[in-house]
């Protein structure tokens, strides 16, 4: 069973739990101040971009689509198929460098305003939860009290819409992978259609919904592995928010003899959305949201004392040392980083926008007749535009009288492919080891065309008429 939420947090384990193990359920209070007030511009930027990018368009396509079952991704307008599989090679290193880079310099600045977790939750559903159930004593008055038809309305007002948004963010989430419109022909077409894709969404809801009402911070404090990483990757003078315990200590009751500037009014904590004390140094469990810099900023003005003994600063700042944001491992991240930027667009850039290969048909490799070798070929040819393409073959050596194509172009959608056949005769007397013809594969959306040489097979001393 869960603790009551004003129980006092057990400082020998983790913040979520009493004493005796049971979760403490965090219902903090509203925080005033410089940061509460930029959040909701931050959070309504993001969630615009979240939720924008499956539905936005780039050049009559899904800005980000990744449709796994069709080994097909569009991102920004360019168009990737499972050749191109090794791109997210960069792409996942380059987004896990940046996060390491970013938590070396700036501690959990991801964690406080910008992850997909502390958007939605903080930006969404606890505001809910505040405008339904009133500020946090009103909430926890309202947790402990016996069922009363106020209680119900209220609460079931508030799940309903966890519910309903639960359900949006999942079709949201499910159209990165199958397409504003593929989510809205599934609606129109109804479960019985898709059952599949609906197991999907209402799992994908379940746990959203669980995840927002009742999971919340406990998914930062222990499953996320980003948490975890973060005393590996923190040094002495990365940017953390940290509590200046030479200007704060001894805390006591304001005009206390001999206090330091901390008044031990415990609003830092109330307004904690993990229930940690921050005035007990840097814990883990600290996702760097800066509310308790508000909420201590706010009760400094009141007493008269300066702002920031709560604040952003190094750990070097905060004990009176100079904080450096040039050290050793900065330089070290700043090369690894270029050269990984420059590898990632070289090899973006050499990213290829149709594919062609050849291959034999089925049968005899080669048929000699007439005093000739003939190979029968296929090339397969695979459009990665974004746009349709007319794909035309036209021999290497203008007019190459061996090598017929019957089909010389045809127009690809992206993502189409198209066998071409192609028919190579060569004079016996002509024929060599490793004798190859060259065809020329013409791409003209990209302007870039690719030579296959065709590798030709016939007999070591072809035998006029004879057939191997
Ligand atoms: S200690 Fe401060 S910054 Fe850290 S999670 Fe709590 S309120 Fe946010
Ligand atoms: S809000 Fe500031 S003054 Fe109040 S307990 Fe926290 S650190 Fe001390």
């Amino acid at each position: 069973m869960a603790a009551k939420q004003h129980d006092a947090p057990n400082l020998d384990s983790l913040s979520m739990l009493d004493a005796e193990g049971h979760r403490r359920y965090v219902l903090p209070a509203d925080a005033r101040g410089r940061y509460s007030r930029a959040k909701p511009w931050v959070y309504g930027l993001l969630i615009a971009l979240y939720v924008g990018l499956p539905f936005a368009s780039v050049g009559g396509h899904p800005a980000v689509l990744l449709d796994i079952p069709a080994r097909q991704a569009w991102l920004f307008g360019q168009s990737f198929n499972a050749q191109d599989f090794y791109l997210v090679f960069f792409i996942l290193t380059g987004i896990g460098f940046g996060l390491i880079v970013m938590s070396a310099l700036f501690g959990r600045i991801w964690c406080g305003w910008a992850c997909p977790q502390t958007v939605f939750l903080d930006g969404v559903f606890r505001r809910i939860e505040r405008w339904i159930e009133g500020p946090a004593p009103r909430r926890a008055r309202l947790a402990d009290a016996p069922w009363s038809f106020e209680k119900l309305w209220r609460k079931g007002l508030k799940h309903a819409i966890y519910v309903a948004l639960a359900v949006a963010i999942a079709q949201v989430f499910i159209a990165y992978f199958i397409s504003a419109d593929g989510v809205a022909r599934l609606w129109a077409e109804g479960p019985a259609e898709h059952p599949a894709a609906f197991i999907w969404a209402v799992a994908m809801s379940g746990i959203l919904y669980f995840n927002f009402w009742w999971f919340r911070e406990q998914l930062c404090i222990v499953i996320c592995p980003y948490g975890r990483l973060q005393s590996a990757l923190q040094d002495q003078h990365t940017l953390i928010i940290g509590y200046d315990t030479v200007r704060g200590e001894p805390r006591g009751k304001l005009n206390t003899p001999g206090a330091g500037d901390c008044v031990a009014c415990n609003r830092c904590v109330a307004v904690c959305p993990t229930g940690i004390d921050i005035r007990h140094g840097l814990q883990l469990e600290c996702i760097g949201c800066a509310y308790c810099i508000d909420a201590c900023d706010e009760i400094m003005v009141k007493v008269g004392r300066p702002k920031g003994l709560i604040r952003y600063d190094s750990q070097a700042g905060l004990s009176g040392e100079t904080r450096r944001f040039w050290r050793p491992r900065v330089f070290a991240y700043v090369l690894a980083g270029l050269l990984g930027l420059a590898v990632a667009t070289f090899m973006f850039r050499t990213h290829k926008p149709f594919e062609a290969n050849v291959t034999r048909v089925q049968g005899a490799p080669f048929v000699v007749q007439d005093g000739l070798v003939e190979n029968r070929l296929l090339v397969h040819v695979v459009n990665k535009n974004p746009k349709p393409s007319l794909f035309q073959l036209e021999p290497v050596r203008e007019g190459d009288p061996r090598l017929m194509i019957p089909q010389a172009e045809l127009l690809l959608q992206p993502f189409q492919d198209h066998r071409f056949p192609v028919v190579v005769e060569v004079p016996t007397q002509e024929m060599t080891p490793g004798l190859t013809v060259g065809l020329r594969v013409i791409d003209p959306v990209s302007q870039t065309s690719r030579v296959l040489d065709l590798e030709i097979l016939g007999p070591r001393r072809a035998e006029p008429g004879a057939t191997p």
